[in-house]
């Protein structure tokens, strides 16, 4: 027997592996069980070379748990280690250097985590003290046995081995006995190990009989050594993929797309991605890429290492230039991993683009479950709002689908306005803005639906791309202004007329705001139409899902109330009232004038003076004035209003109106039936 250091001089490696790696501690099983699949890979290699003359085939790899003797084994039938090997591999390459790289590196625990491929020695977070059992393949060679204790302290022993290969023997520490639970050792293995390449055995299968589950004679195998994403595309069907899918989500829908990637220039990468469907809740599709490297899991937690938008895919991707065993933000800074999510960004633009032109109708009918996917790439990478331009549609409210070249030569006639910008329509709830859609098409316009989460933030960004472009929601006004064809009509009314009905018609809602205009509508449009300005409407949207924007969803909503004075309604009431209140309104109107002209006058006669130049009388009498004609308008505001109350016409128009948006709830509701029945009655 022969004890000695291990080439490290540095005492204080264990502890840190122990402390630094703690939440981590799992992916010990990981780390044994993958070198032992790659002892026997390598075997594998030398016996098909010829250099090794045993049988190989068969080779699995065996993971034990001894719950009396408190330890977990690792065995293999791989190449197995001389007592030099162990020398060379264990006690000495692992931590080469170790001791000036924790010297510089000593705060920076990412950078010390990612400089040791901590493989073996993590064995150490869980076991007080671990064996090598091995017999190398070399002919004639010597079985021995290693063993520490986690001290820098290992001895080394020949012993009696039958069979060539390695077994690890884990004691486990009291502070990790959990381990030593067969379930929790079958959930890591089916976690890290499940498309691992060579047989992965961990104790029988099991079979229900006389009320109990007993050991059969076969080997419980628990991973798949050669998943999907290893052979060729040419060697899989359909049906293979959506196989494959089910066996990474069992209880996923179905995807719609998938795309097998195959790259080994300028760097090596396998993998196979899906697109799941995606309605609206994106964030419980996120998370579901697993990343490999050589079949060996690494995460599945992939955001910040795949754009975020990737993020939304589903698949495993698989490289050996991904590291193991760092941290996460390691991985996000290494250039590899970065090359690599840019390259995913081109083929999955690429594959879209393919099936798009190969299958447009199968596109179209996908579409509004990829749409969430694709608007989200769009808004986060210029790159892939470039390469989807060419395969992104727009939905109109007949359901039929237009690139967005397609749409533009659809609706360049028709709706550019006098001014020559384009003005594209689009409802975000068919149901809800069915009139405005209806008033819209009847001008022989097309209207787009676009009610998707992200869609106001869409529209942002096609504005800036389109040239002269501009988005309008169907409600944002009366159609003729949204596409402004020629000026407007003159008004009916006289100026007089039209602030007497302004005043009439104003209303208070209980979180909205009301502005009243005027505009001459054809008769047979509704008297009153409700519409919501675009801007603070958009704005409003987007802050639902800005938090950056939450000024914008703490306003009121506002609305425009539009009278439509050529509608005999309006025309009737605007009669009424000036039979009725001809009399006040005059006299009221008279002493406007007059007070205002009184007070025009006055400001003339000392125009030019400097303020302390005006003498004060005149000052006095200005702010008097002020005061006369405030008063005077309240007093035809109160005359107004009292008219506007009394007459039960003026505050049903409005009723109807916001009825038809789905606006009058609660009591305004109950009050407008039971009005309405009066009325009828
Ligand atoms: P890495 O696997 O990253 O090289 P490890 O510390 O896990 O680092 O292992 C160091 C070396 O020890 C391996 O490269 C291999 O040569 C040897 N080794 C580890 N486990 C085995 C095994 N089960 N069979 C044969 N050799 C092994």
């Amino acid at each position: 027997m022969q004890t000695g250091k291990i080439g490290v001089t540095t005492e204080n490696i264990f502890p840190i592996i122990k402390k630094f790696l703690y939440s981590d501690q799992e992916i010990f099983l990981r780390e044994l069980v993958s070198n032992a699949v790659d002892a026997t890979q390598k075997l594998k290699t030398l016996a098909k070379l010829g250099t090794y003359k045993g049988n190989v085939e068969n080779a699995v790899v065996r993971v034990a748990v001894n719950k009396d003797a408190k330890t977990i084994t690792i065995s293999d039938q791989g190449i197995g280690m001389t007592a030099e090997e162990i020398e060379k591999y264990i006690n000495q390459i692992a931590f080469s250097g170790a001791e000036e790289f924790l010297d510089k590196y000593k705060d920076n625990v990412d950078a010390i985590i990612g400089h040791f491929g901590l493989g073996f020695y993590s064995s150490f977070m869980v076991a007080q003290k671990v064996e090598i059992i091995t017999k190398s393949h070399q002919e004639g060679a010597q079985a021995v046995k290693w063993e520490c204790d986690g001290s820098p302290d290992y001895s080394i022993s020949e012993i009696e081995k039958q069979d060539v290969g390695t077994d690890i023997v884990l004691h486990i520490a009291d502070d990790s006995l959990e381990y030593l639970d067969e379930s929790r050792i079958e959930t890591l293995l089916t976690k890290y190990c499940k498309f691992l390449a060579v047989p992965i055995v961990f104790g029988k299968k099991k079979e229900w009989k006389d009320g109990k589950y007993e050991d059969t004679d076969t080997d419980n195998i628990i991973n798949n050594p050669t998943p999907a994403w290893t052979k060729k595309p040419v060697d899989l069907t359909d049906e293979d993929y959506k196989n494959f899918y089910r066996e990474l989500y069992p209880m996923a829908e179905e995807p719609l797309f998938f795309i097998h990637l195959n790259v080994d220039y300028p760097f090596n990468l396998t993998g196979i991605l899906y697109f799941p469907k995606i309605r609206n809740n994106f964030e419980v599709q996120k998370n579901k890429i697993q990343l490999y490297s050589n079949q060996v899991f690494v995460t599945d937690s992939v955001e910040g290492i795949v754009p975020d938008y990737l993020t939304l895919l589903h698949g495993v991707l698989d490289s050996p230039d991904i590291p193991l065993n760092v941290s996460r933000s390691y991985l996000q800074s290494d250039q590899n991993v970065k090359k690599i999510s840019n390259h995913i960004t081109k083929k999955v633009a690429d594959r879209l683009f393919d099936i798009f032109k190969s299958n447009r109708e199968d596109f179209e009918k996908k579409w509004d479950d990829l749409k969430l996917f694709i608007t989200y790439g769009m808004l986060s990478d210029e790159k892939f709002y470039e390469r989807s331009e060419k395969f992104a549609l727009f939905k109109n409210t007949d359901g039929k689908y237009f690139t967005f070249d397609e749409y533009k030569t659809l609706i360049q006639e028709s709706q550019t306005d006098k001014n020559g910008t384009l003005v594209y329509l689009y409802t975000t709830d068919p149901q809800a803005q069915y009139s405005y859609i209806q008033k819209a098409k009847n001008k022989g316009y097309d209207v787009l639906v676009l009610d998707g989460h992200l869609d106001a933030h869409l529209i942002g960004q096609l504005e800036q791309k389109f040239e002269k472009t501009h988005f309008a929601r169907v409600d944002s006004d009366i159609i003729e202004k949204i596409i402004l064809k020629e000026d407007l009509e003159q008004s009916n009314l006289s100026a007089a007329d039209v602030q007497d009905l302004t005043t009439i018609f104003e209303t208070e809602g209980q979180q909205a705001q009301f502005t009243v205009q005027c505009e001459k509508l054809s008769a047979t449009e509704m008297p009153i139409v409700i519409t919501q300005s675009e801007f603070m409407r958009r704005m409003k949207d987007m802050a639902h899902l800005n938090p950056g924007m939450s000024f914008y969803s703490q306003l009121p909503d506002s609305f425009n109330l539009i009278v439509n004075t050529a509608h005999p309604i309006i025309e009737k009431i605007n009669a009424d009232k000036n039979s009725e209140l001809q009399a006040t309104l005059q006299d009221l109107t008279a002493k406007i004038t007059a007070a205002q002209d009184e007070k025009t006058a006055m400001t003339k006669a000392n125009e030019g003076k400097k303020d302390e130049e005006i003498p004060s009388a005149d000052k006095e009498k200005t702010a008097d004035l002020d005061k006369t004609i405030a008063n005077l308008e309240g007093e035809k505001r109160s005359a107004l209003k009292q008219y506007a109350g009394s007459h039960a016409v003026v505050k049903q128009l409005i009723d109807l109106a916001l009825i038809s948006n789905n606006m009058l709830k609660g009591e305004d509701l109950e009050k407008f039936v039971h009005r309405s029945v009066k009325l009828i009655q």
